[in-house]
């Protein structure tokens, strides 16, 4: 219905795109299709020779690379439905589906028609994303799905290993097997994280989950008042992220923290106020944000008080000012992933999560204003070959009792970033791996996903990262004997290359 009709208009830019998609969503009731989606019932179309071909609707349906600007393409695979210890008030609950998503989101329903299978999820994924043009060299794998650490560790191993043995396009024999023909697979895995709660996160389970080839960490921080955490019955504190932070960081992860605005018990003031201390405080100071409206929904708790007209979502209005408020906050070494989930609007009764282009009209009204925010995300160079001349920066500051150095590569007036590296002197000695070591917690350079094995003309294969880590080498020698990474399994080799090993799963360096 929606091709013919793009047909029929003729249609050419985005902006026709997106009116067709929501128009004909609105009128026949269902949900709005991804452009992957779009461009697969297109190609089933002209199979069937119902259509025909029509090289202005492939390029637009393919035109929006964004899952592959960031370097790599991103592919989410979620745990199978399963309890939560906690009790959160806004958290929805449905049967089938885990803990805290709905069914209607996009990675949700692909979930349950591939039975939650990690491996076809992961295989399905990679294929849809290839179809539509991205290349697929570079993975970056994000298990989503409440509490990945409440998982059984079986359970946990097997699914792990599925999603290696899906980019391996084979079976081993186990984890460590998979991992090992994932550093020279078609599909490597350049990181790899999980979404749990701060007070799951001790020595344990860091060191497991770190065996099982993680890079990253998003912990569900919501906000930074104790009071307002109580009252929507998280189940704790701020201490306990305070700890977790710390320990992520001392063993090298990079730290996301979901971030809850609108929660009941906050205002749009203590919102702003919660993230003024995210940034000022050197307990927290995550690597990057989800900033996520509270969403109402039938399915959770917060439902009945909103009925009793105990909880009110703020309006549309106010939302966008606390988020701008927030985006003039943000330091230069954050990037914000997100600021809406992809909950469908049918789903929410009211809340700042209704506008399903939130991110947009944010945009948009920046630009009227005219600034910008500073956050990696915003300024992330995208597909351009042309080079400017880039200038080294860097930003030292206290972290979580450590010492973080972010050093990057970016233009003069510092409005698009090229490259960029975390690099920290641990607070303390975590596992004996890590003696005498500085860590490098990310090494990233963005620009188009380039074909790992062809030599071309992006960004990427510009040696930008190797500049960054000597950088980092030269920085370190001073104060440590080693530099170690924690790398992707799909990034190992990389760093062979520069004279690393493997060590208990960091590649270390003597410097
Ligand atoms: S911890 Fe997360 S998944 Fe569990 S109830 Fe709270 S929000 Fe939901
Ligand atoms: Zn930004």
């Amino acid at each position: 219905m929606i091709i013919k009709k793009l047909i029929d208009v003729k249609a050419g830019t985005a902006e026709d795109l997106s009116l067709v998609k929501r128009r004909t969503a609105k009128t026949e009731k269902i949900l709005c299709p991804s452009n992957i989606e779009l461009l697969q019932a297109y190609h089933t179309l002209l199979k069937k020779k119902r259509i025909k071909k029509n090289k202005n609707l492939e390029n637009l349906l393919r035109t929006r690379p964004i899952r592959s600007l960031s370097g790599v393409v991103n592919v989410s695979v979620l745990t199978k439905p399963y309890s939560c210890p906690g009790k959160c008030i806004f958290c929805p609950t449905e049967k089938g589906i885990p803990k805290s998503y709905v069914s209607g989101e996009p990675a949700v329903e692909r979930a349950k028609r591939l039975k939650y299978d990690p491996y076809d999820q992961v295989e399905k994924r990679i294929e849809v994303l290839a179809m539509a043009g991205h290349p697929v060299e570079k993975v970056e794998l994000r298990v989503v799905g409440g509490t990945w650490s409440f998982y059984d560790k079986k359970y946990k191993t097997w699914f792990v290993k599925r999603c290696f043995d899906a980019c391996n396009d084979s079976e081993s024999k186990n984890l460590k097997g998979a991992q090992k023909k994932n550093e020279k697979a078609k599909h490597r895995i350049v990181g790899l994280s999980f979404e749990t709660r701060p007070d799951f996160i001790d020595l344990k389970e860091i060191t497991e989950m770190h065996d099982l080839g993680a890079t990253k960490i998003e912990l569900g921080v919501q906000t930074l008042y104790d009071d307002i955490l109580k009252l929507n019955k998280r189940g704790h504190g701020i201490k306990e992220t305070i700890k977790a932070t710390k320990i992520l960081k001392d063993a090298g992860f990079k730290v996301a923290y979901q971030m809850m605005l609108n929660l009941p018990g906050s205002t749009p003031q203590k919102d702003v106020e919660t993230f003024k201390e995210l940034f000022d405080n050197e307990n927290f100071k995550p690597d990057s944000l989800k900033i996520y409206p509270c969403a109402l929904v039938k399915e959770a708790p917060l439902y009945k008080l909103y009925l009793k007209k105990k909880y009110q979502p703020y309006s549309e209005k106010t939302l966008i000012e606390t988020i701008k408020k927030i985006k003039k906050l943000v330091p230069r070494y954050v990037r914000i992933e997100r600021i809406i989930r992809d909950i469908p609007a049918t789903s929410i009764i009211q809340g700042g999560t209704k506008i399903s282009n939130l991110r947009q009209m944010i945009d948009r009204e920046m630009k009227k204003e005219g600034w910008q925010c500073r956050c990696i995300r915003c300024r992330e160079i995208k597909n351009l070959k042309k080079e400017k001349k880039l200038y080294l920066f860097r930003e030292d500051y206290e972290a979580s009792r450590g010492k973080e150095i972010f050093i990057s590569f970016e233009d003069k007036q510092r409005k698009n970033i090229y490259s960029l590296l975390r690099l920290r002197f641990p607070s303390s000695t975590i596992l004996p791996v890590l003696k005498d070591c500085a860590i490098v917690r990310e090494l990233h350079t963005f620009g188009q996903a380039a074909h790992v094995s062809k030599k071309d003309s992006f960004i990427q294969h510009k040696g930008l990262g190797k500049k960054l880590l000597k950088e980092a080498e030269k920085i370190s020698k001073k104060e440590f004997k080693k530099l170690a990474v924690i790398s992707g399994v799909g990034v190992r080799d990389y760093y062979r290359k520069l004279g690393y090993k493997l060590e208990q799963g960091y590649m270390v360096k003597k410097i």
